[in-house]
């Protein structure tokens, strides 16, 4: 068992953050002072450390580069106008975290090791959670095989680290979206409701394609129909139909279960809202098109929070919105931005201290 007395800490000897502006930074570019590191061996988590963020020595026979077993989250902190800094749903991160090294024959991380491990982590990195409209901290955990060994078969070593960056604001511009037939990104009985890279690794050559014809993102279909949409890229969807929204379920197993999801189904209800969680067939969306019925369209995720999409075409059929006339997703998006930079009361208890 992991105590705190456990996160053995290494001091800095000088913040590197007086070299950085952390106004309008790239997404991910830059990482804090420090990162948690610990391992698994022997059937345990032990070498728990926190200490200067520094390159990682590792073998070429290192399972994971060769097998994939490869896991990450992303969470994101906020400082609020007091100052103090609050994470967005850890928790729902830190189950999912263990859903998904389940699914890749991965130890689970023990709830101590994650969320003491994170709060630590970033108590000691609290200055660079930037204090401006739209900035945040991201954090990243993930866990990887280390085995030094090429035969195959689940590694017996691990290793959980968490990173941190600040990020500025993510300036999503509305997205043009080609519903993709050919390629799947996950199929029941498979990863898809894991946070695997290989996901990730997956879908970056069916994107690339979409972007050729001019498309941002793919639209992802089920694997046997092609017709049940299932996530846009690596968000999850959402569309208001008449006056209700309709995202695609989850009992597949194809779909990531995104906390932003969650959230954002919360606050539609909120706002009065129908929401449906069932699977969506394209024929039934584009017969709201045709019918006027299919009012918005979007993304959500935690790098974005949500993501207009301003058109999205299947086969030789184009949809086009005039996304400065909607209405649902900007005030779920000021919603969501209002409870986490604590503007509003967190009324679902989603925003963690640290
Ligand atoms: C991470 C991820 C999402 C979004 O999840 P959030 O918890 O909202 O960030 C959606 N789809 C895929 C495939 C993902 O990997």
């Amino acid at each position: 068992m992991i105590a705190a007395a456990d996160f053995n800490i290494t001091k800095i000897e000088r913040s590197k953050l007086t070299d950085i502006n952390l106004e309008n930074i790239p997404f991910g570019k830059y990482f804090t002072d420090y990162m948690l590191e610990a391992d698994f061996e022997d059937g345990e988590w032990r070498n728990v450390e926190i200490k200067p963020y520094q390159p990682l020595l590792l073998e070429p026979s290192l399972a994971a580069i060769h097998y994939g077993q490869a896991i990450f989250e992303g969470i994101k902190a906020y400082k609020n106008e007091a100052g103090e800094v609050q994470i967005f749903r850890p928790l729902d991160n830190y189950k999912r975290f263990n859903i998904s090294a389940v699914r890749m024959q991965m130890p689970e991380v023990p709830e101590h090791l994650f969320m003491e491990g994170m709060r630590t982590l970033i108590n000691l990195d609290r200055n660079w959670v930037p204090n401006k409209p739209d900035h945040s901290l991201y954090i990243r955990p993930f866990m990887f095989s280390s085995d030094e060994m090429i035969g195959v078969r689940p590694s017996e070593k691990y290793k959980f680290m968490i990173i941190l960056s600040p990020t500025g604001p993510y300036y999503a511009t509305p997205m043009r979206i080609y519903v993709e037939e050919q390629y799947v990104r996950a199929v029941p009985g498979g990863v898809g409701y894991a946070k695997a890279a290989g996901n990730y690794g997956a879908a970056m050559y069916a994107t690339a394609e979409a972007k050729k014809k001019g498309y941002d993102q793919v639209l992802w279909t089920d694997a046997f129909e092609h017709k049940y949409v299932q996530e846009c890229g690596t968000m999850n969807v959402f569309f208001i139909i008449g006056n209700k929204a309709i995202t695609p379920g989850l009992e597949s197993g194809t779909i990531l279960a995104g906390v932003t999801r969650d959230s954002v189904i919360q606050v539609l209800k909120d706002l009065g809202l129908t929401v449906e969680e069932r699977s969506l067939n394209i024929d039934e969306i584009i017969e709201a098109h045709k019918a006027g019925e299919l009012k918005e369209v979007f993304g959500t995720g935690t790098a974005a929070t949500i993501s207009l999409i301003k058109e999205l075409r299947y086969k030789d059929y184009t949809m086009e919105f005039d996304v400065n006339s909607w209405t649902t997703a900007p005030s779920v998006k000021q919603r969501m931005n209002d409870i986490r930079y604590g503007k509003v009361a967190d009324t679902h208890g989603w925003m963690q201290k640290i």
